[in-house]
Formats: C-alpha cells, structure tokens, sequence
C-alpha cells in the first residue's frame, strides 16, 4: 500500500500523548490493527483505493481517521474548555474509536449494562462513567452498583424507587424536558425529561428517600439548529438548582449539557453561549460548578468514511440503477428520516471499463442507489447525477459514523453490523 505504514501502539500512544493521556491504556482495541500512518487527509481517495485493490472479494469497509478524532478533541477543548466529555457510546460503539477517546481523556455516556461492561474492558475506570439511561431495568442497575459506576439520571417516581432498593449509593441528575427542542432535527422530549410541575415533587421524594441529587440533566434533541436553545436550557437547570435549595437540599453542584453538537460552524458559537451561561450560574452560585456534556455526534459522524462497491446494476433508457452492500437497514437508517445530510463520491475502477464508458466519460446520468435486500424501500439515494459506474466500481460515502453501524441489522440476511473498519490517522496538509 502506497501511503500505509504498519505502527503499533506504542507509536500510536505517542502521538496522542500530544494532548492529554489521563492513564496509559491498554487499549488491546487499536493493538494489531493496521494504522495507515501519518497520510495527508486530501489523500484518503487514494488510500481508499489501495485498500479496496488489496481486497480478495469485494466487500464494504469503513474508514476511521483517528487524526480527525484528536483534531475534535482540540476543538472541543478549544471551544468548551470547562465541559467534561462524556462521549455517547450508542453513537457509534467502534472500538477503535472508543480506545482513542479514552486515550485522549474523554468519559462516557452509557445506557446499558452492555455498554459499561465494554467501556470498562478498555481499562477507564467506573468514575468515568456516567449511566445516563433515566429509565433502567433493575439487573443492569444491579450491574451498576457491583462495579461502581455511581452516577446516573432519572426523570420519574419509579426510578428512585428501583435506584432506592438497588443502588443506593448512586448519585443523581434530575434529567429535566427541554422546551423548545422542536427546532432539533430528532427531539427527545417526547420521551424523556422531567416536565416542570413534575420538578419539585421529584426532588422531594429524592431527597426524603435519602438520595443525592447532584445536579441536572438536558438533552435538547440531536443536530440543535440554534444556540439560544442551550442559553434557555441551562437557565431552566438554575430554576432547578435554586428550587432544590429553596427545599432545603444540599447545593447542587453538577450541570450536565447533554448532547446535540454538530462538528460545524454552529459548534464555536454554542461554545460562546454555553460558556456564558456557565460563568453567570458559577456566579451566582454557591458551591463550585461541574460542568459535563453527553456529545455522540460530534465525535463519530465526520470521523468515519464507508466505502461500498457496486455489485448490481441495471439501465432502463437514460436512468442507472444501482445495487451496493448496505442500505437502510444498515448505515444508511438515518436517511430513512433524513437524506440531506448525505455526500457521496463515486470512485471509478479503470481497470473494468468498456471503450463506450471512455467515450461517454464526463457524461452524468440521473440514478439510483439501491440497498441490498428485498424491502422496496431500502433505496439510498434516488435521482442523482452521476458519471456511468460498473460493477465493482466504488462509491465513497462521507460522514458515515453517526447512527450508522450502531444501527445496523443482519435483515434478510445482509450483515451491516461486521463491516471491517480500517484505521488511518491523517494530518492536515
Ligand atoms: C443519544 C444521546 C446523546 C448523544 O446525542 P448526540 O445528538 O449524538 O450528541 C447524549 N445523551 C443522551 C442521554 C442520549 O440519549
């Protein structure tokens, strides 16, 4: 492979050791992987093109640019210096990807006893765990409390019960409904959230059932269009904290900002918001202010790459159809709710192409981008223009590992759940 370099962990710590390395990991995860090393980011069509040449059979992969997971990780820290992230494993579990947060000092957000337990085999300790499912069955609760992950959130009467008689010890965030979270492109509210005659009642029982309640929690819908939904947010996690010590309960001291972030523009100014509203609570406040954040999205969407080849296709007059290995019920879920995040890129084979291909080079038609099984509506992409493709040509697609692999299904008996994910680690040319 031209751009590629076989480098081991050690190599692979020593350059995350540039940003914060909390505690040497283990991370047996990214051990034995292939890390293409050190490429420059404008150069990954030609890796990708060497991996896929490289391949026996033709078969789908992803690419993980951990280069760009340390490059949000400064971004991050650049634009929310005081904000813990806790990133949200459900996003996207790679392992890979996971080992390197946790290389980098990241904590996480888990739902599930099956995501602490893999968060814990990468060595980070329980303290770096926050259980941030309001809603949690008592074995996995029971799970919690044999190993130590005391933190968790809670939005009903129920859960202090269950959290009363199983985990005793586990502190709380009282995860409070959004008003506003409308203008989020998939909104939460409807589900979770703790409406605001319901507040009070909350903390009181909390309180008298003898546990602590540490703070508050939001979440104001995945993909926020508008920063002013965090200002508002978190001045409704004041009234919270202030109303809990109108009850005579100890100060609160944890915020937690949930997620929503986006690797764009918008991020730097939901910085500015944010940190605003911090430095007007910590003034007001009486005990110093913890300040964490739940980002899924933001550090699993633009890092991943999923490479597909064609392996059906079909002409009827002017349009092209075509068949590629993962669909909707795989990585491409999300566009069954939204398409308009999609950007792709064909990326034509030479060696396969007919005379006719090369005359009609440059020529775009109206097609179609099926997924692979037998449901009418696995369709991925309808009524683009692109250049004429063949079988085995590949088409490259973009900011692929938000939603994605984690929802993938083995439907029909197509498996998007074990695409193989390739590891390179770019730097910016
Ligand atoms: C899904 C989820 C997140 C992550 O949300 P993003 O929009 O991907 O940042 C964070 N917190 C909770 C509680 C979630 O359910």
């Amino acid at each position: 492979m031209a751009f590629s370099q076989r480098i081991d962990m050690e190599i692979m710590s020593s350059t995350l050791t540039t940003t914060t390395l909390e505690a040497p990991l283990p991370a047996s995860t990214l051990k034995g992987n292939d890390i293409i090393h050190n490429i420059s980011r404008d150069r990954l069509m030609d890796l990708i093109h060497s991996i896929s040449e490289n391949q026996e059979t033709p078969q789908p992969f992803y690419l993980l640019d951990l280069g760009t997971v340390e490059r949000l990780m400064h971004s991050w820290k650049h634009s929310l210096p005081t904000t813990k992230p806790f990133y949200a494993v459900k996003c996207n579990p790679n392992p890979a990807l996971l080992a390197a947060l946790a290389l980098l000092g990241a904590n996480f957000d888990c739902a599930s006893q099956a995501e602490i337990e893999t968060i814990l085999g990468l060595g980070v300790s329980p303290d770096r765990i926050l259980y941030a499912n309001p809603c949690k069955a008592v074995s996995h609760i029971k799970y919690a409390a044999s190993v130590g992950v005391n933190l968790t959130t809670f939005d009903s009467k129920g859960e202090i019960e269950k959290i009363k008689q199983w985990h005793p010890k586990c502190a709380l965030l009282l995860r409070i409904k959004i008003a506003n979270d409308h203008t989020s492109w998939r909104p939460l509210g409807t589900k979770f959230g703790a409406l605001s005659d319901e507040i009070l009642p909350l903390l009181s029982e909390a309180h008298l059932s003898g546990l602590k309640v540490e703070g508050v929690s939001f979440h104001v819908g995945s993909k926020a269009s508008d920063s002013a939904i965090y200002r508002d947010a978190i001045a409704a996690a004041r009234d919270v904290f202030e109303a809990a010590s109108k009850l005579g309960m100890p100060s609160m001291q944890v915020l937690n900002i949930g997620g929503g972030f986006k690797d764009n523009s918008l991020f730097s100014e939901i910085g500015k918001t944010v940190n605003e509203a911090i430095k007007d609570m910590e003034a007001a406040a009486t005990a110093p202010l913890s300040v964490m954040a739940e980002p899924g999205r933001f550090f699993a969407e633009t890092v991943f790459t999923l490479v597909t080849n064609v392996f059906g296709k079909r002409v009827r007059g002017d349009r092209r159809e075509y068949w590629i290995e993962n669909g909707i019920y795989g990585a491409f879920n999300p566009t069954a709710y939204d398409r308009s995040f999609m950007a792709f890129k064909p990326l034509l084979l030479s060696d396969h192409r007919s005379k006719e291909d090369e005359d009609s080079c440059g020529m775009l038609w109206p097609s179609t981008i099926f997924g692979p099984t037998c449901d009418a509506m696995d369709v991925v992409a309808t009524d683009c223009k692109l250049p004429e493709l063949q079988v085995n040509d590949l088409v490259v697609f973009y900011n692929m590992g938000a939603y994605t692999a984690s929802a993938g299904t083995k439907f029909n008996g197509f498996d998007t759940l074990s695409t193989p994910t390739h590891l390179a680690y770019t730097r910016l040319s």
